[in-house]
C-alpha cells in the first residue's frame, strides 16, 4: 500500500540552468507520494486501489509548493496600521513602539493567521524572522507547514539574548518531524554592533546553522553604514565573520557593485520582497546584477505592516515588472527566469535546493495543485505566462507538505480558521496602543 496518488495531474516542470531556465508541462501525469517524499511521476494509468489516499487532479496543474524566503509571519495582527509613511516613520511612529505590545500568545495566533493565509495561497514553506518564536514553533507543528525560524535579536538585548537564542536553535532543529529548522538571527547590522555580530556567529557555528539577517536594505543604509563605519553594511557582514556560514540576506537595494562581488564568493542568497520596496519607497534591487554574479534571489513578502499580504503570487509578479520599468527593457526577467526564482532558486536560498522547488523523484513532497480554469486564465494560451501574470492566491485548491495534505479543495485541515480569527481579534486594541516612548528600537541606521 501506497501513501498517496495525485492522478491526472499537468506537472510544471522547471529545467536547465539559473541563466537558461526552461518551464514546460507533462500532461496527463500520477505523481506517486511515499511517506514524505516524491516517489514517481509517470503517465496516467496507475491502478489508484493501490494507495492509502488518491486525489483526483485532473484539469489541475501540480507544481512545487512556494517558498517565502523572509517574513515577520506574526505581524500579520498589525495589518493596516502603517500605511502612507516613509521607512523612518514606519519603524520609529509605527512598528517598533507597536511590537511593543507583543505577548508571547499574540505570536502563536499571529503565526497560526499567517501559515493560514500562506497554506491557502501554495506556500508550503517559510524562512520566518520574528520574536517569541518558541510559540511560533508550536504554530507551525500544528497546522502542518514546512519553515525555517530565526529569533530576531538586537545588540541593544545583550549577548545572553544570543545563548538564550542560541539554546532555542539547539531545542527546536528538526522539530515538527523534520518540518522546522531553526537558524541564528541578529536583526541588521545598523542594530547590532561588531562583536554582537561576531558573537552570532561564534553561536552559528556552533549550532552548525546559519543566519537570516537584514542587509543594505536601502540606498542610504549603505551610505550611513559608510559615513559611520567606514564600511558597507555587506563590508560589515564580511568583516565580522558573517559570510562564514550561509546567509540570507533580506532585501539588500543597497549592494553596491563591489559588495555583489563579495556575495558572489560565498554562500549566500537575497530575499526579494518587491511589494514592500514599492509601498515603503525604496526603490528597485539590483536584481538582475544579483544573478548575473551567480548570487541566488528568492520571493518574498516580508511582514504584511509593509505588504498588507502574504501572498508570493504578488511578488512573483511585482519582481519582473518592476526589473522591466526600471530598466526599460521589457525583455528582462523573462517568464522561465521569474519561474525559476519562484520554485528552483527560492529553495536555493534557503539552503534546502536539493530537496525543495521542484516536482521530481526523491524531492520532499511539498507540492500544491492550481487550478486555471477560472475566467481570468481563459482561453490559457500559456500555463507560464498565467502563473507568473493571472494566477490569485485563491487558484490554488489543495496544498501538501512532507506528503501530507493540509488543505484539500479550499478547506484547510488542521485548524479551525474561526478560532484563528476571533483569538487574533480578542487582541486588537491592545496591540493597536502606540507609546513611542516605549518603542523596541530606534531606526538611525
Ligand atoms: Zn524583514
Amino acid at each position: 500500500m501506497s501513501d498517496l496518488l495525485i492522478r491526472r495531474a499537468d506537472v510544471l516542470q522547471i529545467t536547465g540552468d539559473k541563466h537558461t531556465p526552461s518551464a514546460s508541462i507533462l500532461r496527463d501525469h500520477d505523481i506517486v507520494i511515499t511517506g514524505n517524499r516524491i516517489e514517481r511521476i509517470v503517465p496516467t494509468g496507475i491502478d489508484p486501489s493501490q494507495f492509502r489516499d488518491v486525489i483526483d487532479a485532473a484539469g489541475l496543474l501540480a507544481m512545487p509548493g512556494l517558498i517565502n524566503t523572509h517574513a515577520h509571519v506574526p505581524m500579520v495582527i498589525f495589518r493596516g496600521l502603517a500605511e502612507d509613511v516613509n521607512i523612518d516613520r514606519w519603524f520609529n511612529d509605527f512598528m517598533w513602539p507597536l511590537e511593543s505590545n507583543l505577548e508571547p500568545d499574540d505570536v502563536y495566533w499571529g503565526t497560526l493567521l499567517g501559515f493560514a493565509e500562506m497554506l491557502e495561497s501554495g506556500v508550503t514553506t517559510t524562512a520566518d524572522h520574528y520574536f517569541f518564536m518558541d510559540r511560533a514553533a508550536h504554530a507551525v507543528e500544528k497546522i502542518g507547514a514546512r519553515a525555517l525560524l530565526a529569533w530576531a535579536i538586537f545588540g541593544s538585548q545583550g549577548h545572553d539574548k544570543i545563548r538564550e537564542t542560541a539554546d532555542w536553535v539547539r531545542d527546536f532543529q528538526g522539530a515538527a518531524g523534520g518540518r522546522i529548522r531553526t537558524w541564528m538571527a541578529p536583526h541588521a547590522p545598523y542594530t547590532c554592533d561588531d562583536d554582537f555580530l561576531r558573537a552570532s556567529v561564534e553561536a552559528a557555528k556552533r549550532l552548525n546553522v546559519g543566519i537570516h539577517i537584514h542587509a543594505a536594505e536601502t540606498p542610504q543604509q549603505t551610505q550611513s553604514s559608510l559615513e559611520k563605519r567606514g564600511q558597507t553594511p555587506i563590508q560589515v557582514l564580511q568583516q565580522t565573520g558573517v559570510f562564514e556560514v550561509p546567509t540570507i540576506l533580506a532585501h539588500v537595494l543597497g549592494a553596491t557593485p563591489s559588495d555583489i562581488e563579495i556575495m558572489a564568493k560565498v554562500k549566500t542568497g537575497v530575499a526579494h520582497a518587491p511589494k514592500t520596496y514599492m509601498k515603503l519607497a525604496m526603490g528597485a534591487a539590483p536584481l538582475l546584477q544579483f544573478r548575473a554574479a551567480g548570487v541566488p534571489v528568492g520571493l518574498a513578502t516580508d511582514g504584511a505592516v509593509s505588504n498588507n499580504t502574504l501572498d508570493i503570487w504578488e511578488s512573483l509578479r511585482l519582481m519582473p515588472m518592476i526589473q522591466k520599468m526600471t530598466t526599460g527593457v521589457a525583455e528582462n526577467l523573462p517568464i522561465p527566469e521569474a519561474l525559476y526564482i519562484a520554485t528552483r532558486e527560492s529553495a536555493q536560498v534557503i539552503g534546502m535546493g536539493d530537496q525543495l522547488g521542484s516536482v521530481e523523484p526523491g524531492y520532499l513532497a511539498d507540492l500544491i495543485l492550481v487550478d486555471l480554469n477560472g475566467m481570468h486564465h481563459q482561453p490559457l494560451h500559456s500555463i507560464t505566462a498565467s502563473l507568473v501574470y493571472n494566477t490569485r492566491a485563491s487558484d490554488v485548491r489543495t496544498t501538501i507538505v512532507n506528503g501530507q495534505v493540509v488543505m484539500r479543495d479550499r478547506q484547510l485541515l488542521t485548524v479551525d480558521k474561526a478560532e484563528i480569527a476571533a483569538e487574533v481579534r480578542a487582541r486588537v486594541n491592545r496591540l493597536a496602543q502606540r507609546t513611542p516612548a516605549k518603542r523596541i528600537q530606534v531606526y538611525n541606521p
